[in-house]
Order: structure tokens, then sequence, then C-alpha cells
């Protein structure tokens, strides 16, 4: 179990916010003369030094393609690229690390799935479950591979905290139902789904589920046996590791019966004319020389944010989450949107008559980055009857002396529009 393998170094009491922020260059930059107040951490986490580190270390150390190479450098490359596959393994708890596949991110796993499983299993008239509040990148592959095949998405709605209608989701399945897809952890508002229900309640009916845990797995432990989960993709530059890479889990009795996503190098074990026999997992989907150093880099990602722990993380970006809301509600014009009961670190709002875009810039100006628009999350705006949010996300390294430079920017936004 990945939660008796992470060395806790810091105590939940003592959790040394300083000197984590002291690991993250970045958080040094200024912002039109004022300290960066980086809120920003749903759309991508910033890296600590050991992650930049790393990929300055591979390209000056070891660069070189992996898999196949007889001479030194390739198999050091080769062995640190498959151990970061090791530490996603032990990090989600997966069986088996042929059960962990690189990706560019959460986007093409997801595609992946829906390409390869979808297209193998998906007929006329199939049904594939969704909810109201996924991203984008959790819609449209479905939409994409339904239309392809007949079949139809059926979408399970939000209430007006933004939580999933559990019973609408039971009324959803029947035997038409092929696949149920669900977002973990909203990034528009940071709603915690049921996910482990959700699954059994699937699994009751044979159906398998797909978990998008991009914002999820840097606030959350997760244990995809715990879970059940069939698939889990997550992407690397959220939990402070690099862009343009990710993971698929998936389970190895269901990889092993996929077609192979895309076609190249590394997913072959031999090709003629006539025939191509397909690697072994995971490599049979993995074709091409993939981003190794972003893999390497999200193995050092993993090992930072176990050296502080998740439950750690969790339970500061919790505090901040509580006092940021505690914060905003006296702030009459202010209204919250995703009141869920159960949150982690988004706080989404919008304010009477001024535009998020107007909200963001004029923070910007107070060295505040907060994110606004629809977030990908279209369907949940149109939930809310609103155009976009202005959007304030934690990460482990905020403080809440930045969440009242936030508010402090919130309440001259509003003076100054009157
Ligand atoms: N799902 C959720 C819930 C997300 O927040 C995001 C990123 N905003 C994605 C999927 C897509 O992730 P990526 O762009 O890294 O592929």
């Amino acid at each position: 179990m990945n939660k008796t393998e992470t060395p806790d170094i810091i105590n939940s009491s003592v959790y040394d916010v300083e000197k984590i922020r002291s690991d993250f260059p970045i958080l040094q930059t200024k912002v039109h003369g004022k300290p960066l107040v980086y809120l920003d951490n749903a759309a991508t986490s910033q890296k600590p030094i050991s992650v930049i580190m790393k990929a300055q270390e591979y390209y000056s150390s070891m660069n070189s393609n992996i898999h196949r190479g007889v001479h030194a450098l390739s198999q050091v490359s080769t062995e640190a690229y498959e151990g970061a596959r090791i530490k996603i393994k032990k990090f989600i708890n997966a069986l088996g690390k042929n059960e962990i596949i690189f990706t560019r991110g959460t986007t093409e796993s997801i595609n992946l799935v829906a390409q390869s499983y979808g297209r193998m299993n998906f007929n006329e008239g199939d049904e594939v479950i969704i909810s109201q509040m996924e991203h984008h990148s959790n819609i449209v592959p479905w939409q994409m591979i339904c239309d392809e095949k007949g079949a139809k998405l059926k979408v399970i709605p939000i209430n007006d905290n933004g939580e999933i209608i559990f019973e609408e989701y039971e009324k959803l399945i029947n035997n038409r139902t092929k696949f149920v897809s669900i977002v973990y952890v909203s990034n528009s508002l940071g709603t915690v789904n049921p996910v482990k229900q959700i699954i059994d309640l699937a699994h009751q009916n044979n159906i398998p589920v797909l978990v998008d845990a991009a914002q999820a797995v840097n606030h959350l432990p997760i244990d995809v046996q715990d879970l059940h989960c069939d698939f889990l993709a997550f992407s690397g530059h959220k939990i402070y590791g690099p862009t343009g890479i990710g993971v698929l889990y998936g389970k190895v009795n269901l990889l092993d019966a996929m077609p192979p996503y895309q076609g190249g190098g590394d997913m072959i074990s031999s090709v003629t004319f006539e025939k191509t026999i397909y690697n072994e997992l995971p490599y049979k989907f993995e074709a091409g020389t993939p981003n190794i150093a972003g893999a390497i880099g999200l193995g050092e990602a993993i090992d930072y944010v176990q050296k502080i722990g998740i439950d750690n993380i969790n339970k500061h970006e919790k505090e901040l989450l509580d006092y940021a809301t505690a914060a905003v509600a006296e702030i009459p014009s202010l209204k919250i949107i995703g009141t869920a009961k159960n949150k982690v670190s988004v706080l989404s709002f919008v304010l009477d008559d001024i535009h998020p875009h107007d909200i963001g810039t004029m923070l910007d100006f107070e060295g505040v980055a907060i994110r606004t628009g629809h977030h990908c999350t279209q369907p949940v705006m149109d939930r809310f009857g609103i155009p976009a949010t202005s959007r304030a996300s934690f990460a482990m390294y905020n403080t809440k002396e930045e969440v009242d430079v936030l508010i402090k920017g919130i309440k001259k936004i509003i003076e100054v529009f009157g």
C-alpha cells in the first residue's frame, strides 16, 4: 500500500510551508513589482527545484533513446524511465508496472481508452455515462467514438451545490450501458465525487469505469486497487511534474485485450509487410520515442510529494480553502460556484456585474494569478447559467497570507467598479 511506504517527514502539525516554498524557485518571482501569488494551480502547478534539476541532469548526463540500446547511456536512460514507471505504480498502488502507460497527459489517456477500448467494444445503441461536471477532455473523446459507433452519451446531472445526483446516475444505468467515465475532482467546482460508490454500482452491472484523476492525484491519496477502477488518468504537470507527460493506469486484463492506439516504433515485437506482432504491455501503447525526461521528472515529482506526504498536503490545502471560503462569505456581492460538502482546493466565484476577465486582469496587477473563463467545462457554466467564473486554486505551497492578498484584491476591485 502506497500510504505505508510514504515517508511523511513533515508532520501535519509542523507543516513547514516556508521550507516548501523555498524549494519552488518561481515563487520568488515578482509580477508588476509585487510578489507573485500563484493561485492557478488547477491549470498547472509549479515545479520544485528537484524536478527542474532532474530534467537538466537527464539532458546533461543521461540523454539517450531508451529500450534496445546496448550502449551505457541508453541503459542508464532506460533504467531511469522504467524506474519512474515503478514509482508511479507504487504511488497509485497498481498491481504491476505493465498497468502503467506513459501518455502526454490526461487528455491523451482518455482518448486512448475511447479510441481503443471504445472502438473495440461500443456498438450502435450502446450508452456511455459521464457527468455534467466533466472537463472537455472527458466529454469530447466519448462524443467522437459514440458518433462513430452510433452509441449515445448519457449525462449524470449535478445539483445546485455542484454535486452529482446519485439517484439520477442509478436511473441512467441499464443493459445498454457499456462504459462510465467520471471525474474524481472537478476542476471548475472543486467537488470530490464519490467515485468508489460510482464504481461499485457500475461493477454490479459489469460496466467498466475510467476515473479522470487529473485534479485528484495531487490532493488525495489514490489507491487503484482500493477504488477498483478499471482505468485512471492523470497528468504530470498538475502534480508538480513536467508538462507533456501523463499516465494511463488500466487493469492488465483490459489493456491486454485492447488493440494499440497508435502504431510505430517500440510498440511492436516484430514487423513484416504481411503481419505485425505487437509488443507486450505497457509498450504496446507507447508508440514512438516518448517524453523520457518528462517521465523521469514525473518520478521525481512523485518523490517530492511523498516526502511531504499527500495527507499533509491535503490538510494544508483544506485549511486554506476553509480560510478563503470564510473570508469571501463576508463579501455580499460574491457568489461561490461549487459548494459541495466534499471539496478540495478550488474556489470558483462570480461577482455581481463584474466580468471574470476584469477580475483576473485586475488581480494580475496585484501579482495574483488566478484563472478566469469556463475552465474547459462549458456544460458546468451552462448548468449555473453563467459564461465564466474566476477561480483561485490552492497547492501545497500557498499560504493564508496569500489568501489575504487575494481577498484584499477582490475588495479593491469591488470598490473600483463601485
Ligand atoms: N480533466 C480535468 C479534471 C482537468 O482539470 C484537466 C486539466 N485542466 C484535464 C482533464 C486535462 O488535462 P491535460 O490538459 O493535462 O491533458
